[in-house]
């Protein structure tokens, strides 16, 4: 048997804010989210590493997982996914509140859940780091859905407008336009390589 990449797609994933804090508040948006025990409550994360988040919650060893509802519009992962918390303030005009350990949190608006952690474990996974953190608390917010990467990507993420000519990023939805899209292109909005695109068709 030969590898196909879609094969991985078939994994079921939900999608989630996950914000911290050092000298500023930030957050990002991750689909690996998993709880691996109960009895105490761990979960695992794995957060890219060239994300601004990921030093944040390498310095504080705290972070907070906002589980997104399926209501959770386009905007919301534009301002955490498709720039970075090194430039901008992704809070800024936002409404959020702040959890006991300090670090922002979601409203009920688009979050059905908010959970903190305390980082226990650290596993260097190449391009990712896996955190894996103890439950200091959680809430329920609201009851909608969780959003499941599966209705993000049938949903929430923009069409490509059919009449143009060229490769469409599988992630966020960004078009570029033309025959050949280079090896090395990195998407402007999300910032995922050239083999997270497709054609056009
Ligand atoms: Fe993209």
């Amino acid at each position: 048997m030969s590898k196909d990449p879609k094969a991985m797609f078939s994994i079921g994933y939900g999608l989630y804010v996950l914000t911290s804090k050092d000298e500023k508040d930030s957050g990002c948006i991750v689909n690996a989210v998993m709880q691996l025990t109960s009895s105490p409550e761990q979960v695992a994360v794995a957060v890219n590493k060239s994300g601004y988040t990921h030093d944040l919650i390498v310095r504080s060893g705290k972070l907070n997982i906002n589980v997104l509802s399926a209501e959770a519009p386009f905007s919301l992962f534009e301002r955490f996914g498709f720039q970075s918390g090194r430039t901008v303030d992704k809070f800024d005009g936002f409404d959020f509140w702040r959890t006991e350990n300090g670090l922002t949190a979601l409203t009920g608006e688009f979050c059905n859940s908010v959970i903190s952690l305390e980082v226990k474990q650290s596993i260097d996974m190449g391009t990712h780091t896996l955190f894996i953190g103890q439950v200091t608390e959680s809430a329920v917010l609201m009851s909608r859905p969780s959003m499941t990467y599966a209705y993000y990507h049938a949903n929430v993420k923009p069409k490509p407008e059919t009449k143009k000519k060229g490769w469409v990023c599988k992630i966020c939805g960004y078009v570029y336009e033309g025959e050949t899209l280079p090896e090395d292109f990195v998407c402007p909005w999300c910032k995922h390589p050239a083999s997270d695109f497709e054609p056009i068709k």
